[in-house]
């Protein structure tokens, strides 16, 4: 069977990949399978879902497939390793859908490949799952992200501190180009490399930088746009990735890579779910300073492509990442102000919305449900919203300054507002029940909710409280 595949990365210089096929497993079975988003992407999603147990386990590739590892470097912690590439993962090839717009796609858990260092090169089935219910949820918040096409439960162990069910999970990404890829070239001072890559970039997500005056800055520039409109999107929903590693930021402005992540219960800037985040150098409110650290790793690596005058390459790349941290709070107070129910912009406003957010931190109010409640508190105004009270009358005093009537007010709320997110200890019950006993109702469930979070779900009260202190999860972890 065909999928159309095309293979523009693939066509990149030998030391850009290694070519190789999937290590085949013993006996795979589909687990889960997103027929909606086959069917977004133009495939035949009956003839896919009917095979995908041996395709999309890497059995039995599509005869169009041209599978390859890539190669990339990057900074773990602050560390920089100059080879990591997917130790892990094999790129089948490029899918254009019916808008136009490229995709890879990509198998997560197939088996070993140059880039394996130490690792086995598979994957448990729980953090696949986790992969899948997380990456959708977070599609459905409207937030840009990698998707996920199949689970495909392998039949074979995997040994972690246990044994575990073997997957390999199907991933769909613009790209899979990270910050770690072009310093991977930058290490090896390749900068034929390096151009090559950008031009690819550019290509494919940048096309306006073609014509820009100095394409690699127009790159950069659009680079820090999409990454500050996702971390302020991240903040929003009270998301924390975990692993903001330098390999596992997307140039494309996606999401990417799906580990330790977790959503905020009760709100506190410092909050760390990672059992490998010692030092809370990922902890939610550090992200958009993390993220600009990023960014100037990936800046170092353009110098060379910016300017012959290297002084003035770091002086015009340094002026973008130093108003990275200023773009993203100015687009998270926008998104503030959406969820507050302010619909026009006033000087005060985020002193205002600071303050909400520290009377939150001071009663360990949950995130998603106190903004979710001031919704209806916008429509009834004798309505409390627990643990916030004390700041309700200044924004009530606000809310007259904005010109909406409240019902349209309060409808914009809960569209900005979700009432359902992946809370962890949801999630980990419904890994735990597939990984231990083979069944994916709870995770089934799970997912259908997460993928309607902004609708009121009345059969669904159960999933959008917070976790009862004996329910909280304190620690995530990568699984790898
Ligand atoms: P991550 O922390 O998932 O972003 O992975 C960091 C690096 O470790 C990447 O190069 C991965 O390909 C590699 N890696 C993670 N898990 C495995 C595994 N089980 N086998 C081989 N390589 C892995
Ligand atoms: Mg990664």
């Amino acid at each position: 069977m065909q999928l159309g595949l095309t293979h523009s990365y693939a066509g990149l210089p030998d030391r850009f990949h290694a070519a190789l096929r999937p290590t085949p497993v013993r006996d795979p079975k589909l687990a889960i399978f997103n027929r909606p988003l086959a069917k977004s992407l133009g495939l035949d999603v009956d003839a896919l879902e009917c095979r995908a147990a041996g395709m999309l386990s890497g059995n039995d590739l599509p005869s169009d497939a041209r599978p390859i590892a890539m190669a990339y470097a990057g900074h773990q912690f602050g560390n920089f390793v100059p080879s990591l590439g997917d130790g892990r993962a094999i790129l089948l090839g490029e899918l254009r859908d019916p808008n136009g717009m490229v995709r890879d796609l990509q198998l997560k858990g197939s088996g070993l490949t140059p880039y394996s260092r130490g690792g086995d090169g598979r994957a448990a089935l729980g953090p696949m799952l986790r992969e899948y219910l997380l990456s959708e949820a977070m599609h459905a918040l409207g937030i840009p992200t990698t998707r996920s096409l199949a689970v495909v439960a392998t039949g074979e162990p995997v040994l972690r501190e246990r044994s575990l069910p073997g997957a390999v999970l199907t991933r769909v990404a613009a790209s899979h180009v990270r910050v770690g890829t072009f310093q991977y070239f930058a290490a090896r001072r390749d900068e034929d490399g390096l151009r090559r890559l950008l031009d690819f970039v550019v290509e494919r997500h940048f096309p306006d930088a073609r014509a820009a005056a100095n394409p690699a800055l127009a790159a950069l520039q659009a680079v820090a746009d999409r990454q500050a409109a996702l971390l302020a999107d991240w903040l929003r929903v009270g998301f924390i990735h975990g692993v903001m590693n330098t390999d596992n930021m997307a140039l494309s402005g996606e999401t990417i890579d799906y580990g330790p992540c977790a959503f905020l219960d009760a709100y506190h800037p410092d909050t760390v779910f990672s059992s490998i985040d010692h030092r809370g150098r990922y902890a939610y409110a550090n992200q958009p300073s993390v993220a600009q650290w990023n960014l100037a790793r990936f800046a170092e690596t353009l110098l060379p492509v910016i300017d012959d005058d290297q002084a003035r390459a770091a002086q015009r790349a340094g002026d973008i990442i130093e108003a990275f941290l200023e773009n993203c709070e100015a687009q998270l107070l926008a998104r503030l102000r959406e969820k507050a129910g302010l619909g026009n912009a006033e000087l005060e406003d985020g002193a205002l919305l600071k303050q909400l957010l520290l009377t939150m931190q001071e009663h360990s109010a949950d995130f998603t449900l106190t903004f979710r409640r001031l919704a209806d508190a916008a429509e009834d105004n004798r309505l409390e919203v627990a643990g916030i009270e004390s700041w309700l009358p200044a924004w009530r005093a606000r809310l007259q300054r904005d010109p909406r009537p409240g019902t349209e007010r309060a409808v914009a709320m809960r569209r900005a507002n979700p009432s359902f997110i992946p809370r962890n200890h949801r999630v980990e019950a419904a890994l735990q029940a597939a990984s231990r006993e083979g069944n994916l109702a709870p995770f089934e469930k799970l997912l259908a909710i997460v993928q309607r979070p902004y609708d009121d779900q009345p059969g669904a009260v159960a999933y959008q409280r917070a976790p009862e202190e004996s329910e909280r999860v304190l620690q995530t972890f990568c699984g790898t």
